[in-house]
């Protein structure tokens, strides 16, 4: 934990920018809720799960910590509910049905949810996301919906790219920010960079890392 921080701070500072303009979420997919509990003893509030069940049963067991829970996996809309109801944040919005369900099952008692729209920035190399061209019209509909709240923008960029392919993704998902913003929407957020390439996107505007590995070790198992 100390030493992904010590790398964004560094990062940023040779980015030019204040490192407290980055925030580390920490993805503890796979991990046991004892895992998480240990990292928000070491200060850690913010946690991502890509998987419905076990974010849940993980942020149930949790429930006496008061952390913040991002889900930032592929969803399925029979399985909107669970996010409605359990998270804070979605980072992987790509379908306005979903969208139209999440704001639908958001409980009346929580604040609106923190939404991103993903955004496929590496072209026929990825599934996931909206295509660039698709990102205003969706975040149109989405703005409309009371029970969401547009923070802004995430992707996940081909790994195997290398530095000069993944400069050009995430400078491509910091431009459409900014046109979300020229088109009058408070979008706040660039959900960019994992354990291996957040220097990379920081450097190109990052407000939020997403990072498992760095932090919590080397995942084993089937689900990556
Ligand atoms: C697993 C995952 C991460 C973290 O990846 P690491 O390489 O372990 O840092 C970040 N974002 C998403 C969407 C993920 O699925």
């Amino acid at each position: 934990m100390q030493a992904v921080k010590q790398r964004i701070a560094a990062a940023a500072l040779a980015a030019g920018r204040d490192p407290a303009t980055v925030g580390l979420l920490a993805v503890s997919k796979t991990w046991p809720a004892e895992s998480v509990r240990a990292a928000a003893r070491a200060g850690q509030k913010a946690f991502g799960e890509n998987y419905v069940q076990e974010g849940v049963d993980k942020i149930a067991a949790l429930a006496d910590t008061g952390l913040e829970w991002h889900f930032i996996g592929p969803l399925q809309s029979n399985k909107t509910r669970l996010v409605a109801s359990h998270f804070d944040w979605m980072h992987s919005l790509e379908r306005v049905k979903v969208a139209e369900r999440l704001s639908a099952q958001r409980p009346d008692h929580l604040p609106p949810l923190n939404v991103c729209i993903q955004v496929n920035v590496s072209g026929e190399a990825s599934k996931s996301g909206v295509a660039p061209d698709q990102v205003v019209a969706l975040a149109r509909q989405v703005a409309d919906l009371p029970r969401l709240r547009l923070r802004g923008l995430m992707c996940i960029p081909e790994p195997d790219g290398g530095a000069g392919v993944l400069r050009e993704r995430f400078g491509l998902l910091r431009e459409l920010l900014g046109e979300l913003r020229a088109r009058g929407h408070a979008v706040d957020t660039l959900s960019m960079g994992m354990s291996d390439d957040l220097e990379l996107a920081i450097e190109a505007g990052s407000t939020l890392v997403r990072v498992g590995s760095a932090i919590f070790g080397t995942r084993t198992g089937v689900r990556m």
